[in-house]
């Protein structure tokens, strides 16, 4: 097994994840089977409690774990399908080291820093290094392993001394370490400044790590004399001083890397130059291109809590994206935040409130995204009734599909306290209620989560054709709460149709609306799964369907696939109470990035 390590220094928000992402791609590309692991030194166990709003988006993956949105980036950019384990943090290293200590098995020693931490990280890299995560059986040849934060923060100390021993353990030809580093361009005198990278090289050194390779962010190409700078200071070769020059958009970022050959250098000091075959970017390169030349506007209106962090809704961006490029449109997402579409917002602030809906009025789709908790709820309840009503092509995720049915109860079947537990635990009308299996009193890794299988109960509907009439499909799912399945026989009598279901039929997972151009609602997460290549088909409906196009994109979908004998698979085995996840069989990932300031593409 080989080792490549990704640290960063001077400042965050670099690009770190995107390089090491980028990295492994270019690796693949060169032939070779590449994992990855993600290092965050905060103390929570998972990224599962942690705020949007702080701290970006919560990934879920196939087998549940809640993990940091860089973990996204590496499934979707190197196709590959990651375990909660593939996210190392201090929690995690520090709950399994005690509960070591608890059963006894230090034999009565002082349980320490070093060597017992660094030694369970070092165990847990080795052991988590070794899993196939590429559909393949045997395990892969490179681990890109990203160290979070930047070098010097006291958090991240216990994982620096482990990761300097583990150079050793592995031996020189197995580790590889690439520091991503600033170079910033003073504007009075517009020279590129080499002082930032020398104080974090130094820094690096003095914690007993050495830096193979140097990428350096900058506005510009490193001018010659400053790369023959860098090289001298940092003792680093000048053809392993990489630059990351501002790119228009992130899928440029492997080609940066290829192009200054970053490859080579990194195959050379793994002794990989034998093995690995040139870099095969054909199909990335084309998508790169195709992107930049888009023109032909699509406008979302994305209705959510968090509308100033692009990172709290990063997966559903991602899937915007790979959509719109694969429908060859350009996406403009039109931020609107829900609570601005309130009635109370008239009142207090009347230019938010017109802003809020000339944004939603004038947009070609509309998408609300998961959430928890009551704030904007009733915005988003309006949002989606103006799309049922204005036939606006509308797709709800999660959170999403549960407003769509609250609106419908209330506004179609006449129920107008109709309303889920989550926000009115007293409700006359639950049509949104808790899931038996849920935790009130524990947050983390409490929910309903993880793939799921969802079965399809009616053949002739959008979201059936868009999965290119396949009878079941897995998806991954966080929700607490779920439509009440004692209210779903007055709805559908009402004209809501529920076209997805999960094992037991109790479950609602698809809702659409029959006579509306696209009004889809699901209770999955259909943007963990979306993929640059590989977009996720309820992503491509809504884009289709918000340029007027959706009977062509169905027409292509569905002449991929038809269902077997016309007839649906739903086995009733499982009791709705006590219902395993199903196993997943397709969780093909892709590629996106943001470097914590925004989107890049
Ligand atoms: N709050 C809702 C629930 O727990 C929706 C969750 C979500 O959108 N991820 O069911």
């Amino acid at each position: 097994m080989k080792y490549v390590l990704v640290t960063g220094g001077v400042v965050s928000g670099l690009g770190k994840g995107v390089t090491a992402s980028s990295i492994g791609l270019l690796l693949k590309a060169c032939g070779l089977r590449v994992t990855s692991i993600k290092i965050d030194p905060y103390l929570n166990t998972d990224a599962g409690t942690m705020s949007p709003f702080e701290h970006g988006e919560v990934f879920v993956l196939d087998d549940g774990g809640e993990v940091d949105l860089d973990l996204g980036n590496y499934e979707r950019f190197l196709d590959i399908k990651l375990t909660r384990d593939h996210n190392i943090t201090t929690g995690k290293i520090y709950q399994s080291v005690i509960d070591k200590e608890r059963r006894g098995d230090y034999l009565g020693k002082t349980v320490q820093v070093v060597p017992h931490i660094t030694d369970a990280i070092q165990e847990w890299i080795e052991r988590v290094a070794m899993i196939p995560v590429d559909g393949k059986s045997g395990s892969p040849d490179v681990c890109v392993i990203e160290l979070g934060g930047t070098i010097g923060d006291i958090e991240s100390m216990p994982f620096i001394e482990a990761l300097g021993q583990f150079s050793y353990r592995v031996g020189t030809e197995n580790f590889c370490l690439i520091h991503v580093s600033l170079v910033p361009v003073l504007n009075v005198v517009g020279e590129q400044k080499t002082k930032p990278t020398q104080h974090s090289v130094r820094q690096l050194r003095g914690l007993g790590l050495t830096p193979h390779i140097l990428t350096c962010r900058s506005t510009m190409a490193l001018e010659e004399n400053v790369k023959v700078k860098v090289s001298q200071f940092c003792h680093v070769q000048a053809e392993n001083i990489i630059t990351l020059y501002d790119v228009p958009n992130i899928w440029h970022i492997p080609l940066l890397l290829r192009d200054q050959k970053a490859h080579e250098a990194i195959l050379k000091v793994l002794n990989l130059l034998g093995k690995a075959g040139k870099p095969e970017l054909d199909e990335w390169i084309s998508r790169a291109e195709k992107c930049d030349k888009l023109h032909e506007p699509v406008h979302i209106a994305m209705v959510g809590k968090y509308t100033g962090l692009s990172d709290s809704y990063l997966s559903v961006l991602k899937a915007l994206v790979h959509a719109s490029v694969s429908h060859g449109k350009k996406l403009f997402v039109d931020w609107v935040p829900a609570s601005d579409l309130e009635d109370a917002t008239k009142k207090e602030n009347p230019d938010a409130h017109k802003a809020a809906w000339k944004l939603l009025k004038g947009a070609d789709g509309v998408l609300v995204p998961g959430g928890f908790g009551d704030r904007g709820v009733q915005g988003k309840i309006l949002a989606a009734k103006y799309a049922r009503e204005n036939r606006k092509p509308f797709l709800g995720i999660c959170l999403g599909m549960q407003i769509a049915v609250i609106d419908f109860a209330r506004s179609v079947l006449g129920l107008k306290d109709a309303n889920s537990t989550e926000f009115d635990p007293n409700t006359k009308n639950p049509c949104v209620i808790f899931m038996p299996e849920g935790s009130k009193t524990h947050m983390g890794g409490t929910m309903r989560l993880g793939s799921r299988r969802t079965y399809f109960h009616v053949l002739d509907c959008k979201s059936a054709k868009l999965y290119g009439n396949r009878s079941f499909i897995d998806e991954r799912h966080r929700h607490r709460y779920e439509v009440n399945p004692d209210m779903v026989g007055r709805l559908e009598k009402a004209g809501l149709s529920f076209t997805g279901k999960d094992e037991t039929s109790r479950r609602m997972e698809i809702v659409e609306l029959p006579n509306h151009p696209y009004f889809v609602g699901v209770q999955f997460h259909p943007e963990f799964k979306s993929r640059p290549g590989k977009p996720s088909p309820l992503f491509l409906g809504l884009i289709a369907a918000a340029c007027g196009e959706l009977d062509v994109a169905l027409h292509s979908c569905g002449s991929q696939r038809t269902v077997l004998n016309g007839v649906v698979n739903c086995p009733m085995k499982l009791k709705y109470r006590n219902a395993t996840p199903a196993k997943c069989t397709n969780g093909l990932p892709d590629g996106v990035y943001s470097n914590g300031n925004g989107i890049y593409l």
